[in-house]
């Protein structure tokens, strides 16, 4: 029944997407007109009910009417003291001791809830799932200028976690940068190469409230021991802990333990820990122990090579001027380059539309719209200088000259008006003594653009600038 739906499905989407999301899938059971058959991870299940539930639907009806039921087996990874590898093929004869996570989907039910996969109790051993997406790996993670540092020190820590200075390893940067992705992508490397250690990935938030549940109900011991026996601990979002002294502390202790005992710690955060707040002074200090890596955002030829990974993962052909398009205008954030690709070709797939570069200026255009663009203090400076023809410093000289006293007061005008910066912040960054210098520079490019004809098409021009 199985290869029949599958030559079925083979023949209606793209080679890659077959490649990737019904290779892998073994049948292992047909009741009735019920199919059962087994995936690799909990993502990849999810995938499947989100991308491709019409297919599936449509070959199994096709094969066992339209009463058809199909039944996701997950495969599950690392039992604790379980030295079987994830990716090993299991002997039909065990495959029963693999369903402890049979999920019985109606086709009708859009998404349903899986069991908490967090802890399985087992007859003997309690399993920990590791909570990894297995399409968060290095291999999916574009290299570049922005991310090398941070890559390959997740790649050493990798091949011997708990085995370099490593420890722990902070990455940090802004948002939908990449740090929950390679956070994973370590994680998914050392389920690879060492099977046999128990991996954790969590969140900072979901820590904070498997704590807060451990207090109220009087085991707070065992969420610790819990957290003592894993090798390798995954934080994602450190930040969130700030303010929040009890977890602070609980934290503090288990990573002591797992330090002294050569386990691996790995946290993300949006800042570097010297900018981190309301987190204790000994936490901080022992983030600095290891190596902290930054994000940055990647520059176009990275932007170019992360579009065109995705489409080929997803088994979309898209033309070259369109990917350079997007990627030369979406910048500041990975997370919104792959949404505006997904959008693109949404739209062309909805509306049966060829992919255009019309279509693309659209859809780019809304992305940058939607999406509150950060602007920088000296991004402000250079629009401001480029556009009276003068460089940074004179800009920033102490020089009374008119036109350039003028250039520096629009600089700060706009820094007010476009940064959450500080008066102070601003008029250091300016090369201004105080606050004082800038909000006199505000009122005055206030006064002059309501007066002044010349100035005030001098503020409409680069306000055009600056809002892109
Ligand atoms: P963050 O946790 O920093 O907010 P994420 O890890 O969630 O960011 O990344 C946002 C999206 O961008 C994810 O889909 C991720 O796969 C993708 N991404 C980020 N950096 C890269 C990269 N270097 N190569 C490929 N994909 C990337
Ligand atoms: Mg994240």
């Amino acid at each position: 029944v199985w290869s029949n739906c599958l030559a079925f499905i083979k023949d209606n989407i793209q080679p890659q997407a077959y490649k990737t999301w019904f290779e892998p899938i073994d049948a292992v059971k047909l009741s009735g007109n019920a199919l059962s058959i087994q995936v690799p991870s909990k993502f990849f299940y999810e995938w499947l009910e989100e991308h491709y539930v019409k297919i599936l639907k449509v070959s199994l009806h096709k094969e066992l009417g339209e009463d058809a039921k199909l039944v996701y087996v997950i495969k599950m990874e690392n039992t604790y003291g379980n030295k079987q590898p994830f990716t090993e093929k299991i002997p039909s004869a065990n495959r029963s001791a693999l369903k402890s996570q049979d999920v019985d989907v109606p086709f009708n039910n859009k998404s349903p809830e899986l069991k908490n996969p967090f802890i399985i109790p087992g007859i003997r051993n309690v399993k920990i799932e590791s909570q990894l997406n297995p399409s968060y790996s290095f291999e999916n993670f574009l290299e570049g200028d922005s991310n090398r540092l941070a890559r390959n020190a997740g790649i050493a820590v990798a091949n011997k976690p708990g085995g370099t200075s490593f420890n722990p390893l902070l990455i940090f940067g802004g948002v939908g940068l990449g740090k929950t992705h390679l956070a994973h992508a370590i994680g998914v490397d050392i389920k690879d190469k060492y099977p046999e250690k128990t991996v954790l990935y969590i969140s900072a938030e979901k820590f904070t409230q498997q704590y807060i549940d451990s207090v109220k109900k009087n085991n707070r011991n065992d969420f610790i021991h819990f957290y003592q026996i894993i090798d390798v601990l995954i934080i994602d979002d450190v930040q969130f802990l700030s303010g929040k002294t009890g977890t602070q502390d609980v934290f503090f202790h288990i990573f002591n333990h797992l330090h002294q005992n050569g386990k691996q710690v790995i946290l993300t955060s949006d800042k570097a820990p010297v900018d981190m707040q309301d987190i204790e002074q000994r936490l901080l200090s022992r983030f600095k122990w290891g190596l902290s890596a930054e994000l940055q955002t990647p520059d176009f030829e990275t932007r170019v090579s992360i579009l065109k990974n995705k489409l080929y993962r997803d088994g979309v052909e898209m033309p070259d001027d369109i990917i350079d398009y997007v990627a030369k205008h979406i910048k500041s954030n990975v997370r919104e380059l792959e949404g505006a690709i997904i959008s693109l070709i949404a739209q062309s797939s909805f509306n049966r539309k060829e992919i255009t570069i019309n279509l693309a200026k659209d859809i780019v255009e809304k992305f940058v719209k939607n999406t509150k663009r950060e602007v920088s203090i000296d991004y402000i400076q250079k629009v401001v200088s480029d556009y009276f023809q003068m460089d940074v410093n004179t800009l920033q000289s102490k020089t009374r000259k008119r036109h350039i006293v003028q250039a520096r007061q629009l600089a700060m005008f706009f820094a007010k008006k476009y940064t959450k910066a500080s008066l102070a912040s601003i008029g250091s960054q300016i090369g201004q003594r105080d606050h004082a210098t800038v909000l006199h520079a505000c009122k005055t490019v206030d006064n002059l653009s309501s007066t002044d004809k010349q100035f005030r098409k001098y503020v409409e021009d680069l306000s055009k600038k600056l809002a892109l």
